[in-house]
């Protein structure tokens, strides 16, 4: 990719965004994620946006976002600046929560993690089977949302820490119709049906840190423009809970593009945690630019 194509790009160039969370050192599959944008980038004549996705703030550090920027300068790959950063955003994400709150699509839920996995956990002793989002995660118990008025002020009068979740039932009656979203990817393709109820209420604001994930992408993607999405196979299902929110919020939809993983040697989904893989490894190795498109086949 030249310099010269990033400036001569037009108004309604497409736009791609690589959006990495500092919590960790990036790996071989941040990289084919990278370069993958990068590619469809150069090839369609498309910007291509760097974001910070530090709303976790404990586990988001300045040093690990600086060995972001050295392991992609060192890739070659030339992100446009200014850079975004979420964690300088939160008041943009508390304005789309606002606005889901004046729709009444929200509500302030105050069980905690212990005591929602005990109450799974004593359902599925007595042989129920407590639905699961597409993580692997058990749904949220659904009774906060008939609370009276007067319920709902006393807990929150009195409640430590709470979140802010969606009622999907209420968020999919005000969608008015149901959703799909274009896919180009490395798995289905072509029109794929949005499912955001296999969610259940999920978490928009966190009483750990402000905006969840699906909230932050969802306005981050709107508000820098993007309109083509590349990123890994494991966000496919999320996309139905961004194509919600994108209905409910007026916001444009982007193309998705959901590539392969990059598999470990014993076939799990690389994580942070396996060092081996992490790009700064191999460059410590000797290993070149070039060996990394070598390794995740770009
Ligand atoms: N920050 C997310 C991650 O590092 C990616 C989010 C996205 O591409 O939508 O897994």
């Amino acid at each position: 990719m030249t310099e010269p194509s990033r400036q001569t790009v037009g108004q309604d160039a497409p736009v791609f965004r690589f959006a990495p969370s500092p919590n960790g050192r990036l790996h071989l599959g941040h990289a084919l994620s990278a370069l993958l944008n990068a590619d469809m980038a150069e090839k369609t004549g498309g910007r291509l946006l760097l974001r910070i996705e530090d709303i976790d703030l404990t586990r988001c550090t300045p040093e690990l976002e600086q060995a972001v920027f050295d392991d992609l300068a060192w890739l070659g790959i030339p992100f446009e600046k200014p850079v975004r950063r979420q964690s300088e955003h939160f008041p943009l994400y508390r304005e789309a929560l606002d606005r889901l709150q004046a729709m009444g699509l929200v509500y302030p839920a105050f069980l905690t993690r212990g005591e929602v996995k005990a109450r799974v956990s004593e359902y599925e002793r007595e042989g129920g089977i407590w639905p699961r989002d597409s993580d692997g995660a058990p749904l949220y118990p659904t009774e906060e949302r008939m609370l009276s008025d007067a319920e709902r002020a006393e807990k929150l009068a009195t409640a430590e820490r709470y979140a802010w979740r969606l009622d999907i039932g209420k968020a999919l009656a005000a969608a008015g119709h149901p959703l799909s979203w274009r896919e180009t990817g490395d798995g289905a393709q072509g029109e794929i049906s949005a499912d955001p109820a296999a969610w259940g209420d999920v978490v928009l604001w966190r009483s750990d840190a402000p905006a969840s994930y699906h909230l932050a992408v969802t306005v981050d993607d709107a508000a820098q423009g993007v309109t083509n999405v590349v990123r890994g196979l494991d966000l496919f299902h999320a996309t139905s809970v961004h194509r919600l929110l994108q209905a409910l919020l007026g916001l444009p939809q982007p193309v998705y593009h959901h590539h392969r993983l990059v598999l470990g040697l014993d076939d799990r989904k690389l994580s942070k945690s396996l060092g081996d893989t992490a790009l700064s490894a191999l460059r410590a190795e000797g290993k070149t630019p070039s060996d990394i498109r070598a390794m995740v086949g770009v």
